[in-house]
C-alpha cells in the first residue's frame, strides 16, 4: 500500500478507530458492568494473546467459513511462523484450555475475557475491522442448563445497563446424527432455487449448505423462508435438550423468540445457537417523539435523510451471540469437551446505548477545585491537590490557567462544591480561601488546616 499524503499518514487503518475518551466512558462502564455481573455468576477472568497460530483456526472454523476463506489478518513473522490476528475468542479459549490442562481443574471451567477482534470484512454500521467483543465461555458442561445460563448472562448484563426490551433468538442446529438429514433436505431445496440466490451462496450450496441460512444478502433472505427447518429433523435427544433450554429461560423470564432459521457462520457449533438483538421500536419510540417535537419545521438536510434511510433499510445488528460447541475440542485435542459461550459486541452496545440516550456512567462532580494565581501559588496548589487526593476528595484543577474568573467558571461547571483559592497573597501568608460554590461565601484558613476544615464541612452538609 502506497501512501498518497501526509493527511492519508494521519488516519486510522480502514474499518478501525480511535476510542476517544468521552466514548471510552460508555465502553469502560459496559465492560465493569459484564465483568461485575460475569465474576457473580462464578465466571473467572482470563486474557490470551491478540495474535494465534493461523492453523488453529483453519482447523476449528472450517476452511469454507467466511472468516478463515477471506477475513483473517494473517502474517509471516520474521522467523517464517504463520499467524493471525485473533478473529474470535472461542477458539483460543479451547487452546488454553488443552494447553493448561484445564481438564484437571473442577468442572465446568467457567471463563469470561475483554478485548479487540479482527476481520477483514467490509466497513458498515455495526460492522468494524477490529472491534470488541465481551465473552464467557462454559466448558466441560453438558447440559442444557448452562446454555441458558450464558443467555441469562447476557440478558442481564442489557438489562442493567438500561436495555428494555431486547429479544433472544434461539435455534437449535442438532447434533451430527440428525444434522445430516437435514443437510440432504436443505441441499435439495436450495437446488430448487439455485437461479435466486447469490453467488456466494452457489457455492456455498456445494462448500457448506448449513451456512446458506446465514445469507445476509436480500435475495438469499427471501428464498430461506420456504427452508427446511433444523427442528423437524431434531433427534430425540436434541430435543430433549432444546426442552430443557427453553425451560430454563422461561424460568428466568428472558424474552426469546425461536428463529428456525437460525445458524452461525462457524463450523464447530451444535445444538443451542442465539443471537440477542435489541428491539428498535420499544426504547426508541418516546425518544422519536422527542425529536419530532423539537424540529421546529427546519428541514432534514441530505445526509440526515440518508442517514436515517440506511438505518431504515439496515438489518437488524445482533448485539449479542453465541451457542453450543461440544465437537470443538474433539478436532484440537485428545479429549472431548463439551462447551457453550457466546460474545456481546461492544461496539454495537455502545452506539445502541448512545442512540437511546442511555448514559451507564456517572460522571461524579468533583468535591473541591484548586485555583491559583501565580508560580508560588501553583506549587503551594500542587502540594495541596496531593493532600486532598489522598485523603480520597475528588480534586480538580487547571494548572494551566492564571485568570481567576476562568478557574470559577471552569470549577462551576464541573459541578465543584468548593472552591481553594491561593492567590499571590494567600501563597505567601500560607492561607487559602475557602469558596463555597453553592452560596458563594467565603472564608480564609490556613493551608494547613484546611483539610481538616473541609473536612468538617462535608460532613455537616
Ligand atoms: P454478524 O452475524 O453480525 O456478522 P457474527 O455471527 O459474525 O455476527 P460473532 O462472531 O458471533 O458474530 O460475534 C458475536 C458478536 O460480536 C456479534 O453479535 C456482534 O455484536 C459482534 N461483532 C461481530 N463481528 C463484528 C464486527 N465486524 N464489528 C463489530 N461487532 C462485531
Ligand atoms: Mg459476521
Amino acid at each position: 500500500m502506497k501512501i498518497k499524503n501526509k493527511k492519508e499518514l494521519l488516519q486510522t487503518p480502514k474499518g478501525m478507530r480511535d476510542i476517544l475518551p468521552h466514548d471510552l466512558l460508555y465502553w469502560k462502564a459496559v465492560e465493569t458492568k459484564a465483568e461485575d455481573i460475569a465474576r457473580s455468576y462464578g465466571f473467572k477472568p482470563i486474557r490470551t494473546p491478540h495474535v494465534e497460530k493461523a492453523e488453529l483456526f483453519g482447523l476449528t472454523l472450517g476452511e469454507t467459513s467466511d472468516i478463515v476463506e477471506k477475513q483473517m489478518y494473517a502474517f509471516k513473522t520474521r522467523g517464517g511462523d504463520a499467524l493471525v490476528l485473533r478473529p474470535e475468542g472461542t477458539v483460543p479459549m479451547m487452546r488454553a484450555y488443552f494447553e493448561h490442562g484445564m481438564h484437571t481443574w473442577p468442572q465446568p471451567v467457567m471463563l469470561y475475557y475483554s478485548g479487540s477482534f479482527f476481520r477483514h470484512e467490509n466497513p458498515q454500521r455495526g460492522r468494524w475491522r477490529e472491534f470488541g467483543q465481551f465473552g464467557v465461555e462454559i466448558m466441560g458442561e453438558e447440559s442444557g442448563l448452562s446454555d441458558a445460563y450464558i443467555i441469562h448472562v447476557f440478558a442481564l448484563i442489557l438489562q442493567e445497563l438500561g436495555f428494555k426490551k431486547f429479544t433472544v433468538h434461539v435455534n437449535t442446529l442438532g447434533d451430527k446424527e440428525c444434522r445430516g438429514e437435514f443437510r440432504k433436505e436443505l441441499v435439495a431445496y436450495y437446488r430448487r432455487k439455485v437461479n435466486s440466490i447469490c453467488r456466494d451462496c452457489k457455492r456455498r450450496l456445494k462448500e457448506n449448505p448449513l451456512r446458506l441460512l446465514d445469507c445476509k444478502n436480500p435475495m438469499c433472505v427471501e428464498v430461506r423462508a420456504d427452508a427446511p427447518q433444523m427442528m423437524s429433523y431434531a433427534c430425540l435427544s436434541c430435543r430433549a435438550h432444546f426442552k430443557l433450554v427453553l425451560e430454563f429461560l422461561d424460568d428466568f423470564e428472558i424474552p426469546y423468540k425461536i428463529a428456525p432459521h437460525l445458524v452461525r457462520g462457524l463450523d464447530y457449533y451444535s445444538r443451542t445457537v442465539f443471537e440477542i438483538f435489541a428491539d428498535a421500536d420499544a426504547d426508541t419510540k418516546k425518544e422519536k417523539a422527542d425529536d419530532a417535537s423539537t424540529e421546529t419545521g427546519g428541514e432534514k438536510t441530505e445526509p440526515q435523510k440518508e442517514k436515517e434511510k440506511e438505518k431504515e433499510n439496515a438489518a437488524p445488528i445482533a448485539l449479542a451471540a453465541g451457542g453450543r460447541y461440544d465437537y470443538l475440542a474433539e478436532v484440537m485435542g485428545d479429549r472431548k469437551v463439551p462447551g457453550v459461550g457466546g460474545a456481546l459486541g461492544l461496539d454495537r452496545i455502545v452506539d445502541e446505548l448512545k442512540e437511546r440516550k442511555i448514559v451507564p456512567f456517572k460522571e461524579k462532580a468533583p468535591a473541591v477545585f484548586l485555583v491559583q494565581i501565580g508560580a508560588q501559588a501553583k506549587r503551594k496548589s500542587l502540594v495541596l491537590f496531593e493532600q486532598l487526593r489522598k485523603s480520597r476528595f475528588g480534586v480538580a484543577q487547571s494548572f494551566s490557567r492564571d485568570n481567576l474568573r476562568t478557574q470559577l467558571d471552569l470549577a462551576n461547571k464541573l459541578g465543584a462544591a468548593y472552591a481553594l483559592i491561593i492567590g499571590q497573597k494567600e501563597a505567601l501568608d500560607g492561607t487559602v480561601i475557602v469558596r463555597d460554590m453553592g452560596s458563594g461565601t467565603q472564608e480564609s484558613v490556613y493551608q494547613k488546616k484546611v483539610l481538616d476544615h473541609l473536612k468538617k464541612k462535608m460532613k455537616n452538609s
